[in-house]
């Protein structure tokens, strides 16, 4: 069987590159190659800027109505090919198909969806100055830049490119190397929705196309989410030519289990913070504080429940809830972790090593890993580890779990488990995080801002502030008196 090779999407179609230069992609849960890509060579990184200068020149001329009819269109592809996008996710990822199918593709569109309605409804202010007046027009930036991660590919496509297009401008979005091609798909998407050449731009390649277009003058802003080492890099980089941008970024996020915490509701989200996605989620509270009142019936529930009823294997079997991580390399990283936590005197309740299912013997499988006798200082409860890897921690007193729980340079989000109604909001109102959840977790609709506190991030995505983040204000004074001079 042929792999495929996949060109470089400018100007509304496939462009070949000059040098050559190809990476494979493989399939997490089977260790093969599933296709090639063309790298973004210097020909396609030039084309990719010209094309989004004469991309942004006819969309940002249309009216936000116009824009919005557009990208309406774009949502309806996306929902009609739901199943098709959330294959390539699941191939490209190593997550189970049982989420792709319901959250991956939909999340997507609901972003560009909420976006393409608030464009046209985005105004300006206007103010009388003694006769005089001002008004305020919002305008695009001109060409945007994305770079993805690689745990929700086609998702972040979508959520960087709905509020950017929605607002008038270009993007040029760029990948992870490690799932490339649900980006390629969204181009195809919009160009058949009728957005217009070079509004969409895809460049392929690791860390070098980066950095090019965290380099390049001609670039706007950039909207990043990936690491807090490499945000740090995009964020110097992208000071040499004053960009704007916005960082979504790691974390090690903390979830609080009171003692008056309905359990079974509490082990659910530490589950489902910690092993959706097999832990390759942002905002998972891989820090779990359980008082020390409940702690017992809270780790015997989470152990029976990690034990019976995750179920590993072929991710495209509708029956797996647990797949793969993204490559051999992160899968060691993660092993390393465990191995750190056995070290540093971490007691393993459940899980801490490799796993090969029946069904995907081939596949980066970590089995789901819950550590207790944890401490605060220990690297795993203070490192972003990024797979299935929970640690349980004990505390009493409420002031002294805000003040651990805050004792991190990261802030992306925070937990809180309680039945007291006062309890729930005074915690979360101390608690230093971007996104807060009472009773509940992980969920992140289109409507609500994300983004993080502290080292987390830099600027918000989705809801009606992220407009704002892709537009600039122009202020317009008109005279109506005669000017008074002294000249
Ligand atoms: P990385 O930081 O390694 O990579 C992110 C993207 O940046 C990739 O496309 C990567 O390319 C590219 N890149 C790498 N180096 C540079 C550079 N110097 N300049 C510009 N671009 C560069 O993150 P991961 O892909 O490993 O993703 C996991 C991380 O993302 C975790 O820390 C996670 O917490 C975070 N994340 C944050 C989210 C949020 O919303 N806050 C959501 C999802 C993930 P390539 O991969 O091709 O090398």
């Amino acid at each position: 069987m042929t792999i495929p090779v996949y060109q470089n999407f400018i100007n509304g179609k496939f462009l070949a590159n000059q040098n050559g230069a190809t990476f494979a992609v493989t399939n997490p849960a089977t260790d093969e190659v599933i296709y090639h890509v063309e790298v973004a060579d210097k020909f396609i990184q030039d084309a990719a800027i010209q094309s989004a200068k004469q991309g942004f020149a006819v969309w940002s001329a249309l009216t936000p109505i116009e824009r919005s009819r557009i990208l309406l269109k774009a949502v309806t592809l996306l929902r009609e090919r739901n199943d098709e996008l959330a294959k390539i996710e699941v191939l490209d990822t190593g997550k189970p198909w049982q989420e792709a199918e319901c959250v991956d593709v939909q999340t997507g569109a609901d972003v560009i969806e909420y976006f393409a309605g608030l464009a046209p409804a985005q105004v300006g202010q206007q103010q009388m100055v003694a006769e005089d007046f001002y008004y305020t027009r919002k305008e695009p930036l001109g060409i945007c830049a994305g770079i993805g991660a690689w745990n929700y590919p086609l998702q972040i496509a979508c959520w960087k490119s709905g509020p950017a297009l929605a607002a008038g401008n270009a993007l040029i979005f760029k990948p992870s190397e490690e799932t490339p091609l649900g980006a390629i798909k969204l181009a195809e998407i919009y160009t058949e929705a009728g957005v217009p050449a070079g509004v969409f731009n895809v460049v392929q390649g690791a860390a070098e196309v980066g950095q090019w277009l965290t380099h390049n003058p001609d670039i706007a802003k950039v909207s990043f989410t990936g690491e807090v080492g490499t945000g740090k890099k995009v964020v110097a980089s992208a000071a040499g030519s004053l960009k704007d941008v916005t960082m979504e970024l790691g974390g090690k996020s903390p979830l609080l289990v009171f003692d008056d915490a309905d359990v079974s509701q509490a082990v659910s989200a530490a589950m489902l913070g910690n092993f959706y996605t097999q832990g390759e989620v942002c905002t998972n509270c891989t820090r779990i504080y359980v008082h020390k009142n409940i702690y017992q019936q809270f780790i015997e529930e989470l152990k029976s429940r990690t034990e019976q009823n995750i179920i590993a294997g072929d991710p495209l079997d509708p029956q797996v809830n647990f797949g793969a991580l993204i490559s051999k390399k992160h899968q060691d990283l993660v092993m390393s972790y465990i191995d750190k936590g056995i070290a540093q005197g971490a007691t393993l309740l459940t899980g801490g090593k490799t796993l090969s299912p029946e069904s995907a013997p081939n596949g980066y499988f970590v089995a789901p890993t819950v550590f207790i006798d944890c401490t605060d200082d220990m690297t795993i409860v203070k490192e972003e580890i990024f797979g299935p890897v929970m640690s349980v921690l004990v505390f009493e007193d409420e002031d002294d779990v805000i003040r651990r729980a805050n004792d991190t340079h990261l802030g992306l989000a925070a937990g809180v488990f309680s039945q007291d109604i006062k309890r729930a909001h005074r915690v979360t109102h101390k608690l230093q995080a971007g996104i807060c959840w009472i009773n509940s977790y992980g969920n992140s609709p289109a409507e609500m801002p994300v983004g993080g506190y502290k080292q987390s991030g830099i600027g918000r995505e989705n809801g009606i502030e992220t407009l704002d983040h892709y537009t600039q204000t122009k202020s317009i004074y008109v005279g109506m008196s005669n000017i008074e001079s002294p000249f």
